[in-house]
């Protein structure tokens, strides 16, 4: 039976691991509050006690993990995946990072022999769930045909858009677009209570016609509810939004609309709702506006 690891069992990880359980692979798991862990050693994973041991027992490890630091921490740490690492092991990592860490973890995993290919999704926890995320890979091309078969579990569509980097700024300028939009949602429904439209009516226009989208469709009755309850966090919204504008910074790409719905969503969480949905931007607008 082919082996797995997989580190990182957050709301992303812990729903992608369990489907590789489910599809019959034999799994290993890591997380850093281990805790985590239970719901998927329930399924049938075992646990690892850090991510070096882990590495250690699996010819591929994925990890699904917060940001750049979390990504750097798990692979340079103290029994950190580096430590065990060894020629023709692979390791995956999906989380979303800017390509100048992607690439650095990639040289010091190369560096021991390993193989490494960067695959951040983008979908979000029901994807995630279902095992219909789109999956965006750079890097080793022999690693990505070896773990086919695991992103055919998770995912729906994967791309292998070429080196190391590629993956993560394509993921990069979806979740751009995305914050965007969410950002300019949230500013219509606003803009529309103070003019005593009715909210549920601006969703039914919105729906019916250009800018109808999946995204508008399923946020916008929560959000109307004020149900915020957390499927992409705030602060990873924010994060993507800081890391894209670096890359623009970066190539002098000047990305007006973009530093606006960055300002946006840290003001959110300033005011306290990075651990919320990424919508519930909506909540800090409407406090904004007295
Ligand atoms: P999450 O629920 O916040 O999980 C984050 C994971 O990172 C947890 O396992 C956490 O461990 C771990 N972590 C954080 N800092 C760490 C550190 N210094 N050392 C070791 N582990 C650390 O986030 P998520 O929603 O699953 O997202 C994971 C990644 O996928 C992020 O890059 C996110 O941008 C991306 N993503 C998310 C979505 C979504 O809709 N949620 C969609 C597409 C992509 P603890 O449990 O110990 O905190």
């Amino acid at each position: 039976m082919t082996r797995f690891g997989f580190i990182g069992m957050g709301i992303m990880g812990s729903a992608m691991a369990a489907n590789l359980v489910r599809a019959g692979f034999e799994v290993v798991v890591w997380n850093r509050s281990p805790q985590k862990c239970a719901p998927l050693q329930d399924l049938g994973a075992r646990i690892a006690r850090t991510p070096r041991a882990l590495v250690a027992e699996c010819p591929v490890t994925f990890a699904m993990l917060a940001d750049p630091q979390a990504a750097a921490d798990v692979c340079f740490g103290q029994e950190g995946v580096c430590d065990a690492m060894v020629q023709g092991k692979g390791y995956v990592d999906m989380s979303t990072i800017d390509a100048a860490t992607s690439q650095r973890i990639a040289a010091a995993i190369r560096e021991k022999g390993g193989r490494f290919l960067e695959a951040p999704v983008s979908g979000s926890k029901k994807p995630a769930e279902d095992g219909t995320l789109v999956i965006l890979s750079g890097g080793d091309r022999t690693l990505y045909e070896e773990v086919e078969p695991a992103f055919a579990k998770m995912g729906k569509r994967s791309f292998y858009l070429g080196d190391v980097g590629q993956g993560a700024r394509m993921k990069l300028v979806v979740n751009m677009i995305m914050g965007a939009m969410m950002a300019a949602f949230c500013e219509g429904l606003v803009l529309g209570e103070r003019g005593d439209l009715d909210p549920e009516t601006i969703l039914e226009v919105l729906d019916a016609g250009a800018l109808a989208n999946p995204m508008f469709r399923l946020k916008g009755p929560r959000m109307l509810a004020e149900d915020f309850a957390v499927n992409f966090p705030l602060k990873h919204m924010q994060k993507d939004l800081r890391l894209a504008l670096l890359h623009g910074d970066e190539t002098a790409q000047p990305l007006h609309v973009s530093a606006a719905a960055n300002e946006a969503f840290k003001q959110a969480r300033a005011q306290g709702l990075g651990d919320e949905d990424f919508s519930a931007l909506l909540a800090a607008l409407r406090t904004n506006s007295g």
